[in-house]
């Protein structure tokens, strides 16, 4: 019989409403698989690890990434597939984080949870749960598992992990993956999208766990109006390894001499500076623009289609692995795992 692990982090899914506050609070795991009885109609062996305590996923840190990770390479021979019930707020942090922590990743990781809590009647925690956990547990004629990535399923929807957005704060149509096609579908069939599935090139690899993660990453947004002691407050960031630069349309920035210089200068110091689309969908392009060629002359490197959230998932990771800044600088050029649709 298939085996699944669900493991309970905390977020809405699990959560009920302080009678005190009226907020909502993370909840017993127990709880949720309670409110759905359905459970034991799948002719799948299910067995759940809750995190003590759960947390609302605005809390997560990468201490969090490090025991999920490790969770599941602990776990990894014992189950077919996992299913993460995590909060809606980072999870397409997470979701990117994982993606590059769980290397010649085989099985499917399929992260889910909801904007309304298990016990509440409206909820739509019920069908997402029970659809991330068959699509967990597919296999493919030959036995493999249909979606060997770390993904994310919600509103019938499964997206790449690192190439997810969580868009609408209200919706239950929460997330989207605006550069990436849907990996499957659920409708009356769940219909797997296997020319966006990423399968191994050989099967039978032995999972690496790269966890170590260097958060040494400064985040600059531009807006109209941003002035020198704004940017210079960024820039001197204790110990910046590398810069985020969140530009205007498709990789424009500020012509401003004052400005040009102050990126110049750290770029000489060593920092990687990336360049990423404040746009959700579409591509970083600095050949389109005077002020994106400045940025490209200057020596900034392209996110590509990259959402922010993967673009920094990727340089946590990288930072991690390599000491020299000249590494992570080629390596966030290069497609790790879909992450990017680099054009030639
Ligand atoms: N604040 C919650 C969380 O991210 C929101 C949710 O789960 O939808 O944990």
């Amino acid at each position: 019989m298939t085996k699944l692990l669900i493991i309970y982090t905390g977020g809405t899914i699990g959560m009920k409403q302080d009678p005190e506050t009226m907020s909502l609070v993370p909840f017993n795991f127990r709880q949720i698989l309670e409110e759905v009885p359905e459970l034991i109609k799948f002719n799948i062996d299910i067995d759940a690890y809750s995190f003590e305590p759960a947390i609302d996923s605005s809390d997560v840190q990468p201490e969090f990434w490090v025991e999920l990770a490790k969770l599941i390479e602990t776990n990894y021979r014992k189950y077919d597939g996992f299913v993460i019930l995590h909060g809606t707020d980072t999870m397409a942090f997470t979701s990117s984080m994982l993606s590059f922590m769980l290397e010649n990743l085989e099985k499917a990781v399929v992260l889910t949870g909801s904007q309304l809590p298990i016990g509440m009647l409206r909820t739509d925690g019920r069908e997402n749960l029970i659809s991330a956990i068959e699509i967990a547990a597919a296999k493919n004629a030959d036995g493999r598992p249909c979606v060997p990535e770390v993904c994310v399923f919600f509103e019938n929807e499964l997206y790449r992990g690192n190439r997810t957005i969580k868009y609408n704060a209200e919706n239950f149509k929460a997330f989207r993956s605006p550069n990436y096609p849907l990996l499957a579908e659920a409708g009356i069939h769940i219909k797997f999208n296997e020319a966006a599935i990423h399968y191994p090139s050989s099967w039978g690899n032995e999972l690496k766990v790269n966890n170590i993660i260097d958060t040494k990453v400064g985040i600059l947004k531009l807006y109209p109006g941003i002035q020198d002691k704004a940017v210079d407050a960024i820039l001197a960031t204790d110990g910046m390894r590398a810069l985020i630069l969140e530009s205007f349309g498709c990789g424009n920035a500020p012509s401003s001499p004052w400005f040009i210089n102050r990126i110049k200068k750290i770029i000489l110091q060593g920092v990687v500076v990336v360049n990423v689309s404040q746009c959700n969908a579409g591509s970083v392009d600095m050949d389109a623009y005077a002020t994106g060629c400045i940025l490209k002359q200057a020596g900034l490197i392209s996110a590509y289609d990259a959402t922010f959230e993967s673009t920094l998932a990727k340089l946590y990771f990288l930072l991690g692995k390599y000491e020299d800044n000249e590494s992570v600088k080629f390596y966030m050029n290069e497609n790790i795992k879909g992450e990017i649709s680099k054009r030639k």
